[in-house]
């Protein structure tokens, strides 16, 4: 028992001795109390006396039950007429926030709360009765709810129940409080995230919202609304960006936000947003209002801001009281040299993006960031948080520390700041980083907790007998996260390999050494469940570490597994909440449109094959050659702590095969008549070479709208144009200046007919006029540009072409997208 627990039980005594009107709730074992709430009060209020009855149950075995008329003995929920003639009344009381508090024999739990299907006034919901509850619960009869899920709850077991004389009340500091990642689709985070008194009373939506709000379909129409590059207005893909300067475009802006609130007349607030990454607008007028940061670098903030408050004065005139968010981050994360005065409808998110992963370990940027935080504040009081500053994307199985001294750091900070929200990313595998998880929701009501004593708590209530071992794990963790990331200047978000090896590796045997330490002390059922999600990700860790060659003496751990062992784990996990691994669950869309596919002929001129890197997500459509067995072998995976799934689909979307795509194992499967096959990887950001035999095949360029994605590594791409087209866009991307490319187009006869550059403007795209001689296999050669480097490069073919790309010129597939689905 840490500390501030012991005082507080403690003063539990001395009120219990003191007070004679302290409440015997329940006396061995049993209790004359009734639950009451009236009859129709809001459904949270219901909730609430539910949840009061299970935990009152669990922890003394005495059933209170719930009436709707007021008892002699009684805990009444809800802002009541029996409340209000007890003198306990909501006055001053806050969206969210309660009171608790007893009156002779009696205990009122009064909280403001909304009716089903009211909103607050400022777009969001509030459950004060339902905090209230959470709250008397861990307060007086010591309940936590570490986890989600039936193993997740602390319960202590105790006959007896006496609630000292008490009349407090408790109010959030933030209005928006949020910890996404954390699987917030299963039923049992969602109800977690309420006992955790999660919530908003201020609805904020802040998401990236240009490509949403105007779409690329605009640019024929209005090329001048999209940015300018090199001197030219660059076609929309990706995550492209506006001119927004353009008096047009901050017009169609407004409309489309006014035509929202027209349709949404109960939504509170619409996001300015830009997309994300750079490349924003090079004309005159947006660059005359950049400027250059303390680093050096380009802040284009006061372009974004003139932006937010055009759009936000014009939408103003129609909807005063509604709410216009926008990000200030990356490259307008810096406020402006000049004071700029917002409009009092705009409400800025900062998200301070320098900070992400555990860089706010290193000194400089923590008095960067808290020197940008007091110039924020001086902006506007409208401000709230976005940041994932303990998060290191991963579906590696590397354990996740809390980052106690960044907590510390940022929650007291924030709350002096005054914030009204805050969202920063939890971990969406429990098993990496439940502590982590825990005191985000806990710092998020009370951003002024003890960072130290909840941890410590954590530790010793989830781990139970192994909790002195697991605190010790996470504090190792910590330590040494915390040196790598002042050590290796380049750490960011993503786990590297040099995280691999130099924090996960280098620590491994004395992490398992706590592990099973911490498992042979354990004895209760729940505590061992709540473990042995730690140890499902270091199984999961040392495949990664095992993959990655960064190992010592691998097959010696307790956490071996063979190749084939690992992946029968992984299948048997999915959707876990200790693992949660993204697998490909079920056959994306692209599986269910129905096909034509035809071998092609040998194309007359083709360059041999060379070696190549696809980046991202892929789908292949493959035909089998005769009887023969099908097969795919990988090399250059680059998983980028990313778990990389396939999964092969017959043409009518029924599965045939799956499990992770690896160097060492190729996948194959006998040809059983289907027409076709579907091969689908999840590769988020991974990227792998693929070689096929058995089958011809082509490769999915419309997964995204920039095309098909190359990494590095190009190849001669070829496409099929079918009789009767006339003419078909073609389009190139890089990154220019860094990262640049340039291609020429040959016809059927090998005649160049067109090449295309990407040193200067990021997008080349052009309309290929075709005459009847040129039906048949087309060839792309991509190269290196005459400035620059190939990094990642993008291939896009619109209609009428079907978007299909062959990469091996002998087993050359013609797709076709037949207009009857299958659905
Ligand atoms: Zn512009």
């Amino acid at each position: 028992m840490n500390a501030r627990f012991c005082v507080f039980a403690v003063l539990l005594l001395l009120t219990t001795k003191a007070h004679p009107a302290s409440v015997h709730l329940v006396n061995a074992g049993t209790s004359d109390y009734v639950i009451y709430h009236e009859a129709d009060a809001p459904s949270s209020v219901a909730l609430a006396a539910s949840q009061m009855q299970d935990y009152v149950l669990k922890v003394t075995g005495a059933e209170l039950p719930i009436v709707n008329r007021p008892g002699d003995k009684m805990i009444s929920i809800g802002d009541n007429l029996a409340a209000r003639q007890a003198g306990v009344s909501l006055a001053a009381i806050p969206w969210e926030g309660y009171r608790i508090v007893t009156r002779d024999s009696d205990v009122f739990l009064v909280g403001r709360d909304c009716e089903a299907g009211q909103l607050t006034p400022n777009g969001g919901t509030s459950n004060g009765s339902l905090n209230a509850t959470y709250d008397f619960l861990e307060r007086f009869l010591g309940v936590r709810w570490l986890m989600p899920g039936e193993h997740g709850d602390y319960v202590p077991k105790s006959a007896d129940l006496w609630i000292p004389e008490t009349d407090l009340r408790d109010a959030p500091a933030l209005l928006n409080r949020r910890v996404p990642y954390l699987q917030q689709h299963r039923a049992d985070v969602k109800r977690w995230c309420m006992q955790q008194r999660l919530g908003a009373s201020l609805y904020l939506n802040h998401s990236h919202n240009w490509r949403r709000t105007i779409p690329a379909s605009h640019f024929d129409a209005h090329p001048d609304w999209f940015a300018e590059r090199g001197g030219v207005r660059i076609p929309p893909t990706g995550r492209y960006k506006l001119c927004t300067t353009n008096p047009g475009l901050i017009r169609a802006y407004a409309d489309a936000a006014i035509k929202y609130f027209d349709q949404k007349p109960a939504a509170s607030c619409y996001s300015l947003s830009p997309s994300d990454s750079a490349g924003y607008c090079q004309c005159d007028r947006c660059s005359a209002l950049y400027e250059t940061d303390p680093n050096g670098d380009l802040s284009v903030t006061p372009a974004i801001l003139a932006f937010y408050n055009g759009v936000a004065k014009r939408v103003g005139k129609k909807y005063p009281g509604k709410i216009l968010a926008g990000y200030v981050y990356a490259d307008y994360v810096f406020p402006p040299k000049k004071t700029v005065k917002l409009e009092p409808n705009v409400f800025l998110t900062w998200a301070p993006s320098f900070d992400y992963g555990f860089t706010l370990s290193r000194s400089e940027l923590q008095q960067q960031w808290r020197e940008l935080l007091s110039q924020w504040t001086q902006v506007t009081s409208n401000l709230s948080y976005y940041d994932l500053p303990m998060h290191i994307e991963t579906e590696a199985g590397a354990l996740n520390p809390p980052g106690l001294e960044i907590l510390k750091l940022i929650y007291p900070n924030l709350q002096r700041a005054k914030m009204k929200g805050v969202y920063v990313y939890g971990i969406e595998a429990w098993g990496r980083a439940a502590p982590l998880n825990y005191l985000l929701a806990r710092l998020a009501w009370n951003p002024a907790a003890d960072v130290e004593a909840l941890f410590d708590e954590y530790c010793a209530k989830a781990y139970e007998g192994g909790g002195d071992d697991i605190n010790q794990l996470f504090r190792l963790l910590d330590r040494e996260v915390a040196r790598h990331y002042r050590e290796y200047p380049k750490a960011r978000y993503t786990l590297t390999t040099d995280m691999m090896r130099d924090i996960y590796a280098k620590n491994f045997a004395a992490i398992e050494k706590l592990y099973r330490a911490a498992e042979s002390k354990v004895r209760d059922s729940d505590a061992k469940v709540r473990l042995s999600m730690i140890g499902d990700n270091l199984t999961v860790l040392h495949w990664n570490l095992r993959q990655q060659g960064v190992l010592e003496a691998a097959e010696e751990s307790t956490f071996h597994l063979s190749d084939q062992a690992f992946s029968a784990f992984l299948s048997a996990n999915r959707g876990s909440l200790a693992l949660s691994p993204t697998m490909v669950n079920d056959p994306p869309p692209s599986v269910r449109s129905k096909f034509q596919v035809t071998v092609a002929p040998r194309a007359k001129h083709r360059d041999p094959i060379k070696p190549f890197q696809l980046r991202g997500d892929q789908h292949l459509v493959l035909r089998p050659l005769g009887d023969d067995r099908v097969e795919l072998k990988f090399s250059r995976v680059s998983k980028r702590g990313k778990l990389v799934h396939y999964a092969v689909y017959r043409q009518d979307a029924s599965e045939v095969a799956s499990g992770l795509v690896s160097d060492t194992e190729p996948i194959g499967w006998e040809s059983d008549q289907a027409d076709y096959y579907h091969l689908v990887i999840s590769a988020d950001t991974a990227s792998l070479m693929v070689t096929v035999s058995g089958a011809a095949w082509a490769v999915d360029g419309k997964l995204s709208d920039q095309g098909l994605h190359l990494l590095g590594k190009v190849t001669p791409l070829y496409f099929y144009v079918p009789d009767q087209t006339a003419s078909f866009p073609l389009s190139l991307e890089a990154s220019p200046p860094g990262e640049t490319a340039s291609a020429m187009l040959r016809d059927p006869g090998g005649q160049q007919v067109a090449s295309f550059d990407c040193s200067i403007i990021s997008v080349d795209r052009q309309r290929i006029e075709v005459s009847a001689e040129q039906v048949g296999w087309w060839q792309l050669d991509i190269q290196a540009a005459a400035s620059g480097v190939i990094d990642d490069v993008w291939i896009k073919t619109e209609p009428p072409l079907s978007g299909y790309f062959s990469i091996a010129p002998d087993f050359a597939l013609e797709v076709q997208i037949q207009e009857t689905g299958v659905e």
